[in-house]
């Protein structure tokens, strides 16, 4: 039985019966935390997946040099163009796309070995905060009849020009909080660098969305700081714990995500729920009378 798991290639295609709110505009995500091994590639597949199944539109830019949401979304060319390729100006987003296997309509821009090098690249380019935010909008102009419904953009594990250029082509940033010893520790980074972003190069910025991750609710520090994420932040938290589960972190050592890897598994059912709900909110920045972050913007300013 686990041999015939093991072999098991994605085939077909993944839909859900009931579809997901589709969002009136594109919302742009991008998945920040500058811990390593907090959830952010985990959390951005498997919503990306999950949404997909749901009806919607997605696009993933792999903004991490180790390119694990790449290996999750199937692809092993690394030395392919990609989105390295697209930050330095040589390929557009059009040339570099490709489409996830296994899902209506998802489709992802590839991380490749050369992006480790872009960090210290851009940094004497014209603009260089601003280029992943050109690149995206090119994109969608030349995309204007098969648009998207949600982008989502995985970040490297550090506070780097990357990241900055992530935060600064976004609308929202969500940050995976894994519910762990020093969880908390470095989210004042986070928000320092998220506030300079939003007050330099993009005002529309917001912190819109904060997942729990690798939940282990048989522990009193998970509880410790999920409690600490409700108290500060009720509003932006999705309040549905990702649990920790072995598919979830044996997904892509079969070049897969748990959505199609195991979906019936609790991680996926999980990350299946907080898509569904991230969907729902998408009310909330279809509107422009109520905005879940209006009240704190006066604080972050
Ligand atoms: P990051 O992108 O923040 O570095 P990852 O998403 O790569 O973090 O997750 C770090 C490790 O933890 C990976 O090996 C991943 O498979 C594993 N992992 C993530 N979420 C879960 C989960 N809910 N249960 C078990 N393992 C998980
Ligand atoms: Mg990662």
């Amino acid at each position: 039985m686990g041999g015939s798991r093991e072999t098991r290639a994605v085939i077909g295609t993944r839909r859900l019966k009931e579809a997901m709110d589709r969002p009136t505009n594109l919302r742009i995500i991008t998945v920040a935390n500058q811990k390593g091994g907090v959830g952010k590639t985990t959390t951005t597949v498997n919503l990306a997946a999950a949404l997909s199944m749901g009806g919607l539109r997605i696009l993933v830019i792999d903004l991490d040099p180790q390119g694990n949401a790449s290996t999750a979304f199937g692809s092993e060319r690394r030395e392919n163009p990609g989105i390295y390729e697209v930050l330095l100006g040589e390929k557009t987003m059009a040339e570099c796309v490709q489409r996830v296997k296994g899902f209506p309509s998802l489709e992802c821009i590839y991380s490749n070995t050369a992006l480790a090098q872009a960090e210290i690249e851009l940094v004497p380019m014209v603009a260089r905060e601003m280029r992943l935010k050109e690149a995206i909008e090119e994109f969608i102009a030349v995309r204007a009849a098969e648009s998207f419904d949600y982008i989502f953009i995985d970040c490297p594990p550090s506070l780097g020009l990357l990241t900055i250029n992530a935060l600064t082509a976004a609308k929202e940033m969500l940050v995976p909080i894994q519910c762990e010893y020093y969880a908390l520790e470095g989210l004042s980074q986070l928000l320092k660098i998220f506030e300079l972003v939003k007050k330099r190069l993009n005002p529309e910025l917001k912190l819109s969305t904060f997942v729990l991750t690798m939940f282990d609710g048989r522990t009193r520090l998970a509880n410790d700081v999920a409690d600490e994420i409700r108290k500060h932040y009720p509003d932006e938290l999705i309040d549905i714990p990702i649990p920790r589960a072995v598919r979830v972190s044996e997904a892509p050592g079969f070049n897969q995500t748990v959505m199609t890897y195991d979906a019936s598994s609790p991680g996926a059912i999980a990350y299946m729920l907080v898509a569904r709900e991230l969907a729902k909110r998408a009310k909330a920045f279809d509107s422009n009378v109520v905005s879940i972050n209006y009240k704190r913007e006066g604080e972050i300013a």
